[in-house]
């Protein structure tokens, strides 16, 4: 437990020889200030943000959970300027530093949703991807909590550290947005057919909203041979409808578990014009349809799942050659980005009959 002068905690040890500190501290001390209060709202903030996306089992969420951690971190910076070095009127200080500590308060707050994300995803990883609500849940409260009372315990530290931990989150950040503009997304959006007269929809329930976790030329996977390729986040059992009408022509639904080696579930529809629809990572014996068996467009092919190699409950959809080649595609009811789903972009379906 952190020293807190004139706490209860201090005062009970009665034995005679505690002291009870003066109350009154200099506005302008940064650092000897008690946090008690931001720090419990602080903490409250985080571990209410790292279950959102828990509690659903999907990362369609986690832009509403990227949003309360960027408050959390502002209400952070903006309760630490009110408790300690309250500032004076007409100080041209003060309002660089209300500028300073609200941009530093919402850099924390980004780089703590970014760790309880990756504390999930290795949780997912960890267990097989079938971890399960609770205790996704019980992993982003810890996530929220340590990470609530380290930051508290930094801030409260003296200044130089604290420079530090903030410059370095800050370059860190940039230097991140900076790599993630240039290295992922679209190369050449000029390759791209018109989506207006794209013959793909999103291959899901229509008016349903989904997250991509992973677009064209991404992070983790989709590059070279895939780089055409989408990652689209559902929970386990949703609905994946055909892009586009065609025929089955496999359907493999034998294996079950996630992990780098695992082999993969997959439906294949043969569109007749020399492409092909793929559509993977689907449950064990989730699939809907058979081989040779014609399918309309928006037609229920299987049921999604986690299998193969893949981090979280998505599926995975491209479009080949009869070399296995990835091919970019537009999809007609995406009336944003060109038509070419983004990594973070929610889009809903319009894959309707
Ligand atoms: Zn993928």
């Amino acid at each position: 437990m952190a020293r807190r002068p004139g706490s209860p905690v201090a005062a009970g040890a009665a034995d005679g020889s505690t002291q009870q500190q003066p109350e009154t501290i200099a506005p302008d001390d940064q650092g000897a200030r008690p946090i008690l209060f931001p720090a419990v709202v602080w903490v409250a903030a985080l571990t209410l943000a790292g279950c959102v996306p828990a509690v659903a089992d999907d990362v369609v969420l986690a832009p509403w959970a990227a949003g309360l951690w960027a408050l959390a971190g502002i209400g952070l910076a903006v309760a630490r300027l009110a408790t300690g070095g309250r500032p004076r009127h007409g100080d041209a200080r003060s309002t660089r530093r209300l500028v300073a500590v609200a941009l530093a308060g919402a850099g924390l707050g980004l780089f703590a949703w970014l760790t309880s994300l990756v504390a999930w995803l290795t949780l997912q990883i960890t267990l097989g991807g079938r971890a399960g609500a609770p205790s996704l849940a019980l992993a982003g409260a810890v996530a929220g909590a340590v990470l609530g009372w380290g930051v508290g315990r930094l801030l409260n530290g003296q200044r130089v550290r604290r420079r530090l931990l903030l410059g370095g989150a800050t370059l860190l950040l940039s230097a991140l947005a900076v790599l993630f503009v240039v290295l992922t997304g679209p190369r050449d959006l000029s390759r791209y057919p018109d989506p207006a007269a794209s013959p793909y929809r999103l291959p899901w329930t229509p008016g349903v909203p989904r997250l991509c976790v992973q677009g064209n030329r991404a992070v983790v996977s989709h590059r070279a041979g895939e780089e055409f390729a989408y990652d689209f986040a559902m929970p386990v059992g949703s609905d994946v409808c055909a892009a586009r009408a065609g025929v089955v022509c496999r359907v493999d639904t034998g294996h079950d578990g996630n992990g780098p080696g695992a082999p993969n579930n997959g439906v294949l529809v043969d569109h007749g014009d020399g492409t092909f629809g793929g559509y993977y990572h689907v449950r064990q014996h989730g699939s809907y349809v058979r081989p040779g068996q014609p399918v309309r467009q928006g037609e229920r092919l299987a049921a999604s799942g986690n299998v193969g190699r893949s981090l979280l409950p998505h599926l995975h959809f491209e479009v080949t050659d009869e070399e296995g080649r990835t091919l970019p595609v537009t999809f007609a009811d995406v009336p944003t980005d060109a038509g070419v789903p983004r990594m973070f972009g929610r889009y809903t379906s319009g894959n309707g009959p």
